[in-house]
């Protein structure tokens, strides 16, 4: 607490903090504060999760708080733009808790419900407006609002504005914004397109950078296993089902690539009396944020969501990401498993990779300098698959998951599998292993599965089980990765294996693992 008093951030702001239960600043909040205090513009490259929205929302309600002025009608002092609704609801809310001892009127704006409401509500006019870019610029065409006394603008997740093409409507509220103002710019990435969009909000910024850009989230133990695309449903039913009856998932988020497989992986978990919902553009606003609740509230445990709709959802306590299908960009991997192991706590991130969907992969690896750890299919898979309920589907879905199989088997006869893009998307050997078990930094084997390393009894079931070969996987390599340890000192890459950091790292490892598996 002490680093915020010595802010001299006003005492209701620091009464506040100290009901939210901060003590201490993150990383980001240390560097930005004392500039933004100042009134500096600021350019920040953080992800969500990092308390990106104390760091701007302290500073600028501490400016506001020391210049009251009357509300003017249909306006606002300060305004923050955020690409999804969700993600606007949950800043509108913490900035709503970091003011509650001050007098300032926070308001959230997005598409989805009606506009009416919402201009009524701008009629008196409100001190901090949150909005996304569509409804903001609806409500300024409807002349419910105007931007000439926006003391603070901030834009948050620029790359992400950028993927959803609100270039244009960016560009018309850089327009509409008086030039006399203080300004901040925040994107989980850098690249040019997005520094030169930063360009037309900022000037002479404070830089601030909380981890280095592609860097995936440190914290997070991150496993992969090679599973064909029309097994991934049983894995991951199979998996969640042995996780929470042992109590290891807290809350888990799966992504998919598409909306309707959202929904598909609802409906298999459901068949298998587990709690899930889906979120994403297709489902109504009143879902999203039912769905969104329950998820935090720990009624409903798994939440299926597409990346769009996931981006910056801040729920505490997500210990697991699954990447039910990887993500074509890699980029986008990095904000998925930045998920879990929000502010200080741990998480495990585990990716289903199917044969064609290796040049991912190897894309993710590139850009995060990290090696997933492999991590093997379940003991007796395909016959606890074979015992999982099948759920109802539709002519129409039954179909489509036929093109599927038929698709993965055309994958399994091909000699390697081919990358999406063409190349040899194969990371040497084209098995469910990842070339060899991972090794820590002790130099012996990791095997993330604690049936293969904590439990000698599990060794002696091992051997008794032989070296059994699943014959639906025939097409594989034989399994040496995920089960024989390399020799001593062999590492095939010199890319950081995912591994936990920490004086007590194999142990708290072990641990973690054992959460994981
Ligand atoms: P954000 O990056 O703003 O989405 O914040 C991520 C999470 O960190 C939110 O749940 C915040 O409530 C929490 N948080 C932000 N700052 C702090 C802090 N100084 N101490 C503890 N938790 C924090």
């Amino acid at each position: 607490m002490s680093f915020f008093r010595e802010l001299g951030l006003a005492e209701p702001i620091l009464h506040a903090l100290e009901t939210k239960g901060y003590t201490e600043p993150t990383p980001i909040q240390r560097q930005s504060i004392p500039a933004l205090l100042e009134g500096r513009d600021l350019l920040g490259i953080a992800q969500t999760g990092t308390g990106k929205t104390a760091a701007f929302a302290l500073p600028s309600l501490h400016r506001l708080a020391a210049n009251p002025q009357p509300r003017k009608p249909a306006s606002c002092r300060m305004l923050v733009l955020s690409p999804t609704r969700e993600l606007a609801a949950q800043i509108a809310e913490n900035i709503a808790a970091y003011a509650k001892n001050l007098r300032l009127v926070v308001d959230c704006v997005f598409g989805g419900v009606p506009v009416g409401k919402q201009a009524r509500r701008l009629v008196p006019g409100v001190d901090i407006l949150v909005a996304t870019p569509g409804r903001l610029l609806d409500l300024i065409d409807q002349r419910a609002l105007t931007l000439g006394r926006v003391e603070i603008f901030v834009l948050d997740e620029a790359d992400q504005m950028m993927d959803l093409g609100f270039i244009h409507a960016l560009k018309r509220v850089a327009n509409l914004l008086p030039k006399e103002r203080q300004s901040l710019f925040f994107s989980a990435t850098m690249p040019k397109a997005i520094a030169d969009l930063g360009k037309q909000f900022i000037n002479n910024p404070v830089r601030v950078e909380v981890a280095p850009q592609s860097t995936t989230a440190d914290r997070v133990d991150q496993f992969v296993t090679f599973v064909n695309q029309s097994e991934k449903q049983a894995l991951l039913t199979l998996r969640i089902r042995a996780m929470l009856a042992d109590k290891t998932i807290d809350k888990a988020l799966v992504f998919t690539r598409t909306k309707h497989g959202a929904d598909r992986v609802v409906r298999h978990l459901s068949s298998a009396q587990i709690s899930a919902r889906a979120i994403h553009g297709n489902k109504s606003q009143a879902q999203r944020t039912a769905a969104l609740d329950a998820f935090r509230q720990g009624s409903c445990p798994i939440l299926v969501a597409t990346d769009i709709a996931a981006r910056g959802i801040d729920v505490t306590g997500v210990s697991h990401v699954f990447n039910f299908e990887l993500p074509n960009v890699p980029e986008q991997y990095v904000h998925r498993i930045g998920r879990t192991a929000r502010a200080g706590a741990d998480g495990v991130a585990i990716s289903f990779c199917a044969p064609d969907e290796k040049a991912y992969l190897k894309d993710i690896e590139r850009l995060t300098d990290v090696k997933l750890m492999p991590l093997s299919l379940p003991d007796n898979f395909l016959t606890e698959a074979s015992r999982l309920p099948a759920p109802s589907r539709k002519p129409e879905e039954a179909a489509q998951d036929a093109r599927r199989e038929e698709r993965d088997a055309r994958g399994r006869s091909g000699a390697g599998a081919r990358g999406p893009r063409g190349g040899n998307g194969g990371n040497g050997g084209g098995g469910r292993s990842h070339g060899g078990m991972a090794q820590g930094r002790d130099g012996r084997p990791r095997d993330p599965n604690p049936r293969n390393t904590a439990d000698p009894r599990n060794n002696e079931r091992r051997d008794e089980r032989g070296p059994v070969r699943n014959p639906v996987h025939a097409d594989r390599a034989a399994p040496t990765g995920d089960r024989a340890p390399r020799p001593e000192g062999d590492r095939d890459s010199q890319q950081r294996v995912a591994r936990p950091r920490g004086p007590n790292a194999v142990g708290a490892h072990r641990n973690k693992v054992r959460r994981a598996v």
